[in-house]
Formats: C-alpha cells, structure tokens, sequence
C-alpha cells in the first residue's frame, strides 16, 4: 500500500466513525408514499381551527397553496396529480367529454363503463401503472382513472368508487391492505375523501356545513395516523386538493338564452364553465353571439383561449369554451336557481378562490416549511421521487418543491 493510499484509507474510517451515530439518528425510510385527496378542500380551509391532525402534519412537515390546473374541475386535476400532465395533455379535459375518436359515448363522471374505458385515460400514464409496471404493489381507495386499465395496468387494489362509503370505513380498508403478507402490501396508495366538496356546493365554502365536513375529514385522517402507528408503518404523506371553492349566488347568472337561440348549439357543461358546440352550419352565428357578448362571460373559440391556460389544443376540447368570472354562473332560464348561497369551482385557476390545500409530512419532507404557491402538476414528479420510479415526461417541476425535501 503506498503511503498516498494509507491515508486515503485512514481518511475514510475517521469519515466513517465521524458518519456512525449521524446515520443512527436518520430517520427511518419511509415504506409507503401515501396521496390523500380532500376534494374543493380550499387552501385557507386548513386555518378555520377545524382540522387539528391536518395542521400537525403541516407544521411537523410542509405546506401550501396550490394552483389547479385550468378547468379547476375534479377529474382533469385529479388526473394531473398523478400523471404531471395538464388537461389539455393528459386528455382529461372536463368532467364530461366527447371525442371523435370514440363515437356516441359521452364520458362522465357517473358513465361507469366510460370511466373504465382505458381510451379516455391513455394519453397520459398515471404513477401507480410506471410503479406497477416496475413490480411495485398499489392501491386506490378511490381515484380517478384507477379503475381503467390504463396501458394495460391497474392498481393491485382499486376498488370500484361509491360515494356511499363513508370517510372512516375508506380509511379502514386502506389500512386492511397493510395487514395482508408483506409482498402484498402497498408502496404507493391513494385516499380520496368527497364530503368537502359536496357542502361546498351545498350551502358555500363559508358554511358551517364545510367546517363540519373538514372536521369529519380530519378525525379520518387521524384515524390513518393512528392505524398506521399501531402497524409500524412509516410512511410519506402529501394531502392534496384538486380546487378550492367559490361562493356563487342568484345574483351573478349570465343567460345563455338571452344570448344565442337554443336550436344553435349544444352545452355538455355549464355553470362555472361553458363547453359549447354550435349547431352544424351555425358556427359563425354562435362564435358572433358568444364571444365578447358579456361583462361577466369571457368565451373563445378555442383556438384562441389565452395561453396562460394551457388550453385547447387537445381534440376533446369543445370549440367554443365559456369562462364566467369567478362566482358567477353560465346558465339558462329555465333551469332552477338554488335558494341563497352556494358553491363552486371550474374557475379561472389563478383566483385565489380555486387555491387548492397542500401539506406533506414524513421523513422525506422538513419542518415547518410554508412553500410559495406551486401549480399541481409540480405533485407528481415529487411522487416519484418518493416511490422510486423514473418519471414519465411532463410538465411538472420539481423544483418548485425543493425547499420542503429534506435531502
Ligand atoms: P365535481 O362535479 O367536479 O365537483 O366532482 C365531484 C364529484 O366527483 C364527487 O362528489 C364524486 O361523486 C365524484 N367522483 C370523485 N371521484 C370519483 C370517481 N373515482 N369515480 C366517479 N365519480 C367520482
Ligand atoms: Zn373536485
Ligand atoms: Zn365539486
């Protein structure tokens, strides 16, 4: 040995002793990235002193507000979440759709064989298929896409999604997935609650019925933590929104009949966003009548939606696409108005009305970080990070998140 590699050697056992009890106090790695879903949960939700688990986690780790990516709706956010591909990439682009390439179906929501038909999810791929695909176990307690077999994978657990099942019996079948052998156990898994949302709607994201419904959601999650302890998990866990919530009224409705003769076009949405197909032969009419027609109402062919949207290139986008300003609604006469206040989203995703909750808590994360807000498709290269796999291309950064990781 020369002398040069004597103390090389003797340079690496001082590095090492010195690395000993430092590497005894890391913590423990993590064998579970857990994605927690509170619909419409608003960013400043999380400081109405309503949710005591959910501030623990945020101030035990990191926490934000979001920007949504552009229609703020359920399932085009939800679907970028886990692919780092906005709507107009992910193929997602509203909740209720059309394609051409697909004739005569109308995906929705509640179409259950359009939402397991993999076609409407195939432009993009969701994290649990790159994990599965790589031999690592998932789960689903409900998600978006997860019961499509999306590029010929689905999660190892997806049950099929029933809003009857309440939010602590959602948690428990989690938790059972952690009790079987441990090749079986999940590594990647989602948790998706709904009730925030529907009071949201309900009575407004100012109502009583919101507070209740956080609170629900957080006993829950406390309910998780507490199931994950007694099995020794450690886990990685990023609660996310996938919008937040305006409140919307009698008082602020645009007429879509005062505007255009109902024989010329065609609506599959309407309310906080417009998706409009003008009649054959009645496109110029519908464009001329639509487009700068209100104080209220922004619409665009599509070809023309503002580019900070990330809008419209994708073929499922309807030509004509309506924005009313936040709060306010795209509706007709003939349809019923609520009584008082209620709520929604599908708005501009810059309002700070559709800022969406962020908190991540585990050993991955630091403490007590507050992150300058971020926009959502920023969560999945961060979830990849956390489940080990190479991320696919998208239109995330993890920089952006950066400050909050640990290492
Ligand atoms: P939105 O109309 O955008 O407010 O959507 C919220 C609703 O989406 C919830 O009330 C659920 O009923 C529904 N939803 C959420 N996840 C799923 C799913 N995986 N499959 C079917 N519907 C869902
Ligand atoms: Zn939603
Ligand atoms: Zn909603």
């Amino acid at each position: 040995m020369s002398i040069l590699s004597k103390i090389a050697a003797a340079v690496a056992l001082v590095l090492a002793l010195a690395a000993g009890p430092c590497l005894a106090k890391a913590p423990k790695p993590a064998q579970l990235t857990l994605l927690i879903s509170i619909d419409a949960f608003r960013a400043d939700y999380l400081d109405r002193g309503v949710t005591p688990n959910l501030s623990a986690l945020a101030a035990g780790g990191a926490r934000a507000a979001m920007r949504p990516s552009f229609p703020s709706k359920t399932f085009p956010n939800h679907y970028a979440l886990v692919t780092g591909l906005r709507p107009d990439r992910n193929g997602i682009v509203a909740n209720n759709m059309i394609d051409e390439a697909i004739p005569g179906v109308k995906f929705g929501m509640s179409n259950d064989a359009a939402v397991k038909d993999r076609r409407w999810w195939d432009q993009a791929e969701p994290i649990w298929v790159t994990a599965e695909r790589a031999g690592i176990v998932t789960g689903t307690m409900f998600w978006p896409g997860s019961e499509a077999n999306t590029h010929g994978f689905r999660p190892h657990y997806a049950p099929h999604f029933d809003m009857q099942v309440a939010s602590q019996e959602r948690v428990d079948q989690l938790l059972s997935w952690f009790d079987k052998p441990p090749a079986e156990r999940p590594r990647f898994a989602t948790l998706y609650f709904d009730v925030v949302d529907t009071a949201g709607h309900r009575s407004g994201p100012d109502s009583p019925g919101v507070n209740a419904a956080a609170a629900q959601v957080d006993a829950a999650i406390g309910r998780l933590e507490a199931g994950l302890k007694a099995r020794g998990i450690v886990a990685n866990i990023v609660v996310v929104a996938d919008h937040g919530m305006a409140a919307t009224s009698d008082e602020r409705r645009v007429f879509i009949d005062d505007l255009i003769a109902k024989d010329a076009y065609r609506a599959l949405d309407m309310g906080p966003i417009g998706t409009i197909y003008p009649n054959p032969g009645r496109e110029a009419e519908v464009a001329k009548a639509l487009v700068g027609a209100h104080p209220h109402l922004d619409c665009w062919l599509k070809q023309d939606i503002p580019e900070r949207f990330h809008y419209g290139h994708n073929p499922r986008v309807a030509p004509i696409f309506c924005l009313p300003q936040t709060g306010w609604l795209l509706t007709t006469h003939e349809a019923r108005p609520h009584e008082g206040v209620t709520g929604d989203h599908g708005y501009d995703n810059m309002s700070p009305e559709m800022a969406a909750v962020f908190v991540a808590n585990g050993p991955a994360f630091r403490h007590g970080v507050v992150l300058k807000s971020f926009d959502n498709v920023d969560v999945y290269p961060l979830l990849a990070r956390l489940v080990g796999v190479t991320p696919q291309p998208n239109d995330g950064n993890l920089a952006d998140l950066a400050p909050a990781l640990a290492h």
